[in-house]
């Protein structure tokens, strides 16, 4: 069912209902008050009949009935009985009407002093007359004319009334709800005709800050994170393909002048060592990508205790291996006592590619081909700082040098990929901690990476 129908017919039947309790109640409180007001006139009737037939000796029972007839404020079928002690009929009022009456009402007459009661037309009263010792039992009874057909106006008022008030209200709430949800049906619409192929599309953002407009920009946003990131896939795929063609064409020329000309031996040892050069290029650049596009989650599954001096002493060892002109030198910023407070929970092979990475970068890109790494910590976290005194990054690349293959204009003559630092991200988030930098063209850089410690 349709949200605006549902919101229609939840608001008619809560209005309906409450319109509906509210004529019941006026309806039952009018008619508390008309029967009220009717035994209070029948009351009043009976003592003026008992107090003149009883109490005034002029008149006698003919003469009271002569009156009960010409009295031009009788109410409509009214009769009036009075009884004697012994129950006996001793007066009555009119002989063509008939009142229902027994000893029973009679005896009860006597023991509540007053009785109200009413059958399906007619209302009655009796009450105890009491004069000089001697106790009259008397009933009035007439036929409410007047107040019965008020109610039957009302009841006529207040069905039309409700009729009329819930077909107001579904036409209003099927408008209401249609108004409240307009909105949402042009966003619909809108959202279907975005693919692909037109991520800049976006939603009218209402002026009101209400909960459509607050929707509306919520998607937007979405909107533009989706669009960034299908923008970062297409550069990556694009840079990927790029820096794979290079070492292909070039394999693929050494092959062919191999195979072309006659070359000597040793010319022929001259191709195949550049051959193997270009096919390490690719096995590097393919193990990075690798790591760039493999699913996180599975990569820290053989997570353990691991002391990050250990691991940077190892990146270290190996970086000396195949480079034994770099320089890089160790520092604590304060002594480890607890050893808790340097050790993180990690994947061991990954955090040495963190190191090596970096540290190899900082050689890299110097001059001197040095690195300082200063190891610190605090309560929760282990914080390493890789340093160099090399040619710096431009401040307008601080953001973007941690996207996959993006290389700042000063390291180009530099050899490398630009992948390193995107794995390096990866990695550091993967185990909940942060990578930061901060450089200065010509004066050097600082790689600080804070990682979540076991202490
Ligand atoms: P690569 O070093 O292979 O180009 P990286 O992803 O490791 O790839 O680095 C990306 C870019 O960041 C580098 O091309 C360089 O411009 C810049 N960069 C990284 N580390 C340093 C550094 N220590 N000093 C100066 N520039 C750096």
């Amino acid at each position: 069912m349709k949200i605006q129908t549902r919101i229609a017919i939840q608001f008619s039947l809560i209005v309906g209902s409450l319109l509906a309790v509210f004529s019941f109640v006026i309806y039952q409180l009018f008619a508390e008050f008309r029967e009220q007001e009717y035994y209070e006139r029948l009351k009043s009737k009976a003592i003026t009949t008992a107090h003149l037939l009883i109490k005034v000796d002029e008149i006698d029972r003919d003469l009271l009935k002569i009156i009960d007839k010409n009295t031009l404020t009788a109410l409509v079928d009214e009769k009036v009985l009075v009884f004697d002690q012994h129950n006996k009929l001793f007066y009555s009022s009119l002989d063509d009407h008939v009142i229902h009456y027994g000893n029973e009402l009679l005896n009860r007459v006597r023991k509540e002093k007053y009785v109200e009661t009413s059958d399906d037309e007619n209302e009655a009263v009796g009450l105890l007359y009491e004069l000089n010792g001697q106790h009259y039992v008397i009933l009035a009874s007439a036929y409410d004319q007047f107040g019965r057909s008020k109610m039957a106006n009302l009841r006529d008022i207040l069905y039309t009334g409700l009729v009329f008030g819930i077909l107001i209200t579904v036409l209003l709430g099927v408008f209401f709800a249609g108004n409240a949800l307009g909105p949402v049906n042009q966003f619909i619409s809108q959202i279907s005709s975005i693919t692909a192929n037109n991520l800049r599309e976006r939603l009218d953002e209402r002026k009101e800050k209400d909960e459509i407009g607050k929707l509306a920009a919520a998607f937007n946003k979405m909107m533009y994170r989706l669009e960034q990131s299908f923008e970062l896939q297409r550069s990556f795929v694009s840079h990927a393909s790029h820096e794979l063609r290079t070492p292909l064409a070039a394999l693929k020329s050494e092959v062919e002048i191999s195979l072309d000309e006659k070359l000597t031996v040793a010319q022929h040892r001259g191709i195949l060592q550049n051959i193997r050069k270009d096919v390490d290029r690719l096995i590097f650049l393919s193990n990075s990508l690798l790591q760039i596009v493999r699913p996180l989650k599975s990569s820290i599954n053989s997570a353990a205790e691991v002391r990050i001096d250990d691991v940077i002493f190892q990146a270290q060892d190996e970086l000396l291996l195949s480079k034994p002109d770099y320089r890089i030198s160790v520092e604590y910023a304060q002594e480890p006592d607890n050893e808790k407070h340097i050790s993180v929970f990690g994947d061991e092979p990954l955090l040495k590619t963190v190191f090596a990475n970096l540290i190899s970068n900082a050689c890299k890109y110097s001059p001197n081909h040095q690195a300082l790494i200063v190891i610190d910590f605090n309560e929760t976290h282990t914080l390493v700082s890789i340093v160099d005194e090399g040619i710096g990054i431009p401040s307008e690349d601080l953001n973007v040098i941690f996207e996959p293959f993006y290389r700042s204009k000063n390291a180009l003559a530099i050899s490398g990929f630009g992948v390193g630092l995107s794995v390096c991200k990866r990695i550091v988030e993967l185990h909940k901690g942060k990578i930061h930098v901060e450089s200065r063209l010509q004066q050097g850089s600082k790689f600080t990476i804070e990682l979540p410690n076991i202490s």
